[in-house]
């Protein structure tokens, strides 16, 4: 199948972000949302993300102005009968997601693919709830969607070889390189990711170092970009808690137990830069 529409449920940081990555591939978006204001936030998103580009350099001023036309907004899910594609980026709420995955069904084409963006729910479960399972997978993007490069493919028990190969010519039209992977709790990079930095939270709480040490060793000894520290606040500290918890409760493994501080600092509400405040503070 040749791609040329992909609709995107979701206009938040990673449903705006796709919505971009497809508008500067030169496909058409429709982006779905439950209010105007949700739209109207994701498309104001992607306009300041496009000026950035062009400011560095990256994208051409015409290019990224014909980029914006190409996204079209609405609360109708009904638009989405004329997607080749629809990717589910909704909050992470697994019965949010199963009566939308119905939902979407019931106005695609019959053979429109049906991908989500979850982080941590298992493709197969949430594939079970559409009457023809064949057609569903998981595409895991990764935040900034426009400047990360990597996309999962996950492979749920009953996702189809030719929708495995239609999504892996999508992520490449999208100037992404996939991974293919099994369906398991975290895929691939999750679940190496999310116990390192808790890891790091149970050094920093046995006052084996500071944050910024703990920081500064693994950028510095480790050649990572950000330590562990700064990325648990960059991408949430209640989102490694509720990764960690599925990790334990699904593979039933101790190792995966979240740090009692992590749990302690989610429960203060300091969950990071969303917040202002998590292991470092943000102005
Ligand atoms: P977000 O909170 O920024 O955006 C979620 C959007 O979904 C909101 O705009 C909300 O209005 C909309 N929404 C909620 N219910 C809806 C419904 N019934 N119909 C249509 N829209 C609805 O969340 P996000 O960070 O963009 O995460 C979205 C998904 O992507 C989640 O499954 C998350 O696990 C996954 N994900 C997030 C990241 C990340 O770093 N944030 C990375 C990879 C994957």
């Amino acid at each position: 199948m040749t791609i040329k529409t992909v609709g995107i449920l979701g206009a938040g940081t990673m449903g705006n972000g796709i919505a971009q990555a497809v508008a500067v591939a030169g496909l058409d978006a429709i982006m779905v949302d439950i209010s105007e204001s949700a739209l109207q936030a994701g498309v104001c998103s992607v306009g300041e993300s496009l000026d950035k580009l062009v400011a560095k350099g990256k994208l051409d001023a015409s290019e990224a102005r014909v980029a914006l036309t190409r996204i079209r907004t609405t609360t109708d899910y009904g638009s989405l009968a004329s997607a080749d594609i629809v990717i589910e980026a909704v909050t992470e709420n697994v019965d949010t997601k199963l009566g939308l995955l119905r939902k979407i069904e019931a106005v695609v084409r019959t053979d429109a693919v049906i991908a989500t963006n979850t982080s941590s729910i298992s493709i197969t479960a949430l594939g079970a709830a559409l009457s023809d399972a064949t057609r569903f997978i998981g595409m895991h993007f990764f935040n900034p969607v426009p400047l990360l490069p990597l996309v999962e493919i996950i492979r749920g028990l009953q996702t189809s070889e030719e929708t495995i190969e239609n999504v892996r010519e999508l992520a490449i039209k999208l100037n992404k390189s996939p991974i293919v992977v099994k369906n398991s709790p975290g895929f691939v990079v999750n679940r190496i990711l999310v116990p390192m930095i808790n890891e790091a939270f149970f050094v920093l709480a046995e006052g084996v170092a500071s944050a910024e040490e703990i920081d500064a060793g693994m950028r510095l000894g480790a050649n990572h970009p950000i330590g562990p520290l700064a990325l648990a606040d960059l991408i949430g500290l209640d989102v490694c808690l509720a990764v960690l918890d599925v990790f334990a409760r699904d593979f039933g493994d101790p190792k995966y137990r979240a740090c009692p501080l992590l749990r302690e600092m989610v429960s203060a509400g300091n969950l990071g830069r969303k917040t202002g405040k998590g292991i470092y503070t943000y102005s």
